[in-house]
């Protein structure tokens, strides 16, 4: 069983927390903080019940050497702000001083360490480099569910170190929303599924396969869906090697009785930098020298047909290039209606990453009822995947 916060009796003690403030920087600045926000709740949670807590995090890939760019010396700036309360930062999250410091956290204080990929053991998931992060608390809390796919060693090794471990709350929320609408969803229960490639996402399709009453299916890995079906898909994403597993796909949701949707309809270009042809094209007959860039007003309707029977819905991959204003009509108007169902009571919960981006980019995000702050992380668990980071914390 994995414990929450609440588990532990903490005053007086120090928490080692592992958060995930993977935030996207803008020069010296946090470009968007929405990261840092998410782990608020546990971290005022933990000084309101007079502990102290010292904060270990990553920021990019720097490979295990020194970065100024990626250093967590703006994002402490950004979070003191965001808590109105000065907080202490130490250069190098395992030297001696760091340790000492955190040792001499008196109730209530906030220690932030620097970025724990500036060494290499972080990834390494190495012991001895998780043994000297131990000493920097009593209690082991992981609230970084962005991470939560990963063995390192603040989120794995470390773990070994510590007789109290647990979650915080926004990893206990995450793995909530996930969980139950894997295992208990208000039927029915459709899955969007879209972005560019089946490879990535075929564990996930099968594992709802089991699970959902509607699977739709949109974006680029959706061509090499109608290739299996016989379609002429033109120049549009093809992943050949993954045909045989498209085919298979489409028998099991027969046989599971399953409704898998497809879109009807395409928006189509010469090439990705150029403007769309006109009109939309059916997926019988894309040209030969035109690739399908974005879904079209039928497949929308469709879509919105299914959707509003649903009483929850998974979102995970965008259903165009919606990063080109040309082809982002797709993914907008998805979100626009997803939005209307969301406010009536129908969970919409989107996995995170590239859907999640669309949907800030459109000013849709507020909008869902969950949105998932991994998406590597939510993509793992809801293709039925075990995360190392919560196996490791099942004392
Ligand atoms: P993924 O990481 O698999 O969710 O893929 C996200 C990416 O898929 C986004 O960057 C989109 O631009 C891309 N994408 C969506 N639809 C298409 C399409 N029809 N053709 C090519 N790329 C697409």
């Amino acid at each position: 069983m994995v414990r929450t916060l609440k588990a532990f009796d903490i005053r007086g003690k120090n928490i080692l927390l592992r958060v995930d403030f993977n935030v996207p920087m803008d020069g010296n600045l946090v470009g968007n903080n929405f990261r840092i926000k998410a782990a608020l709740p546990t971290i005022k949670s933990c000084i309101d019940g007079g502990a102290s807590v010292t904060i270990i995090s990553h920021l990019g890939r720097p490979n295990g050497t020194f970065s100024e760019k990626l250093s967590l010396m703006p994002i402490g700036e950004e979070l003191a702000k965001l808590l109105e309360m000065p907080i202490k930062f130490s250069e190098d999250c395992i030297s001696s001083n760091a340790v000492d410091t955190s040792i001499g956290l008196k109730p209530g204080e906030i220690h932030l360490l620097e970025n724990l990929r500036f060494h290499r053991e972080e990834v390494e998931n190495n012991q001895q480099f998780s043994k000297v992060l131990s000493k920097h608390g009593h209690i082991f809390i992981n609230d970084a569910f962005g991470t939560a796919h990963r063995s390192h060693a603040s989120n794995v090794g470390v773990t070994s170190h510590f007789k109290h471990c647990g979650i915080g709350w926004l990893m206990h929320k995450e793995l909530n929303f996930l969980k139950n609408l894997m295992d208990k969803p208000n039927r029915d229960l459709t899955v969007i599924v879209g972005g560019a490639k089946i490879s990535t996402k075929i564990k996930l399709i099968d594992n709802f396969i089991h699970k959902a009453d509607n699977i739709i299916i949109g974006g680029g890995m959706a061509f090499t869906f109608m290739k299996a079906m016989g379609k002429n898909i033109g120049g549009s994403l093809l992943e050949e090697s993954m045909v045989p597993v498209a085919i298979n796909l489409i028998n099991k949701a027969r046989m599971k009785n399953v409704k898998l949707v497809f879109p009807t309809d395409i928006l189509c270009s010469k090439s990705l930098n150029s403007e769309p042809l006109d009109g939309f094209f059916s997926v019988e007959d894309i040209p030969k020298d035109a690739m399908g860039l974005d879904i079209g007003e039928e497949s929308l309707k469709l879509y919105k047909s299914i959707l509003l029977s649903s009483k929850t819905i998974l979102w995970n991959g965008p259903m165009g290039v919606f990063e080109k204003k040309q082809f982002s009509n797709g993914t907008r108007e998805l979100g626009k209606i997803l939005s209307k169902i969301a406010s009536k009571d129908v969970n919409v919960v989107v996995g995170g990453g590239d859907t999640a981006a669309a949907l800030e980019l459109f000013g849709l995000d507020s909008d869902m009822t969950h949105i998932s702050t991994g998406g590597g992380a939510s993509l793992e668990l809801l293709s039925g995947n075990t995360l190392p980071a919560i196996k490791s914390l099942e004392k």
